[in-house]
């Protein structure tokens, strides 16, 4: 179809607009007024339209050129989708199957059509459900060290990954979000903030230790700065659907070049925060389930790690640490490769630490705190994930690994 000038979708105007689409025809029948179109969108941000035929179903992504949270006054690039989709594209050649297939992107019209992923519910709605998902830990951890390590010079040469670089540095107004929703406003009286009643003095304690906004800010640097790898820049568990044995990722539109242990230690933070809400869902009986959750996490890590060192070993193709400085002189590169897995585990360190603060404290928070109404008790659960996300930042190098990670939230519990 010839792209006209951006123009949101409706549920009504989908079918004719969208009926010249071939592959959307091929894969949900080719009869665009026999379409059943649904608008699903549930997150901060687009449109998500699922749609449905005779033959098949599947999933129109749109941009909207403003925050959908916040309405119009907001207003946000549309060239996002662009990066989304070529985000996809890389995440699905570095680790096939871990995200919907694209079937068709439309620049103009800012919109991806996808793969329907059925019947995967989000992860995040599948926490606070008390639903285990199983390989979830080493689906995931997989990815995220596919991804890392695939995206970055131990892997490709090194003119095609400045070439991508240069690519993604174009998105500019996403990191911007990043940037201060995540790393800034929790630790100042911003416009946006939000917080539940009762939390005032935990977050006056944050908000007067310098050393604690001096380390947030530091993470800020290397956040905005390096670029180690091709980040998702979004993964929580809401950017994750799964089945009770599959889960894939979703709406990396957040991509970004930055630092290696982002993306996991974002992850581990909303799993925490799922972890801390689960007296308020689980009843009497949140141990079983909170359990299988920091299981979750050891289990992420663990996978990270063993699939970032086989990866070492069968392919590392890059320019860096080359075999000519190791193997080739007869020494092993393996502690090279440790004393790495450490500095990308202590970045994760920390940056879980912020994600658990900006969750509580500014715009966006997430639904397993948002959907307690009893806001006594919530507030009592977000100040121990509060406590524990200073923690990390402040003394990341106390959680040396995963136990001593989940051992904490045992102990903040
Ligand atoms: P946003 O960028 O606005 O957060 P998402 O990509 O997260 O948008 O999609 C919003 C919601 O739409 C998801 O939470 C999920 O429920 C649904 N969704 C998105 N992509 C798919 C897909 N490929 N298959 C099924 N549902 C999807
Ligand atoms: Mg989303
Ligand atoms: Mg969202
Ligand atoms: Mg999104």
């Amino acid at each position: 179809t010839p792209s006209q000038e951006y123009e949101p979708l409706d549920v009504d105007s989908l079918g004719a607009r969208l009926a010249g689409v071939e592959i959307l025809s091929r894969k949900v029948g080719p009869d665009a007024s026999a379409w059943r179109v649904r608008e699903v969108g549930d997150g901060n941000l687009n449109l998500v339209f699922i749609v449905e035929g005779p033959v098949g179903t599947a999933v129109v992504k749109q941009a909207l050129p403003y925050v959908r949270l916040v309405g119009d006054s907001w207003p946000l690039p549309l060239y996002r989708a662009f990066y989304e989709y070529h985000a996809l594209t890389r995440q699905a050649a570095r680790d096939p199957g871990s995200v919907p297939e694209v079937y068709h992107f439309d620049e103009a019209q800012a919109l991806i059509v996808m793969e329907f992923l059925s019947p995967h519910v989000i992860l995040r709605r599948k926490m606070i459900a008390g639903e285990r998902v199983e390989g979830l830990a080493e689906r995931i951890g997989t990815f995220c060290a596919r991804t890392a390590f695939r995206g970055s010079e131990l892997s490709m040469e090194s003119g095609a990954k400045k070439a991508d670089v240069g690519l993604f540095s174009g998105n500019v107004e996403i990191p911007a979000i990043t940037e201060s929703l995540v790393f800034t406003d929790p630790y100042f009286d911003a416009e946006l903030n939000s917080h539940t009643p009762g939390l005032e003095p935990v977050i006056a304690r944050l908000r007067e230790d310098a050393a604690l906004k001096a380390r947030v800010q530091r993470m800020l640097m290397s956040f905005a700065s390096n670029t180690e790898t091709l980040l998702h820049g979004d993964l929580h568990s809401g950017s994750i659907m799964a089945t009770a044995t599959e889960a894939r990722v979703i709406d990396p539109e957040f991509v970004q070049y930055g630092p290696m242990g982002f993306d996991i230690g974002m992850l581990i933070a909303n799993y925490l925060m799922a972890f801390f809400s689960q007296p308020a869902h689980r009843g009497d009986d949140p141990a079983a389930y909170q359990g299988w959750i920091l299981e979750t996490i050891e289990g992420t890590v663990a996978s990270f790690e063993a699939e970032f060192a086989r990866l070492w070993t069968t392919e590392r193709t890059g320019m860096l640490f080359p075999a000519c400085l190791f193997e080739d002189q007869g020494h092993s590169s393996e502690p090279a490769m440790k004393a790495l897995l450490r500095d990308i585990w202590s970045d994760a360190v920390a940056i879980c630490g912020i994600e658990m603060h900006r969750r509580c404290l500014s715009l966006a928070h997430n639904a397993d705190f948002q959907e307690i109404e009893d806001t006594a008790l919530r507030a009592r659960l977000e100040a121990r994930n509060l406590m524990m996300g200073r923690e990390l930042i402040l003394r990341t190098e106390t959680v040396p690994d995963a136990r001593a990670l989940t051992a904490m939230a045992r102990e903040f519990n």
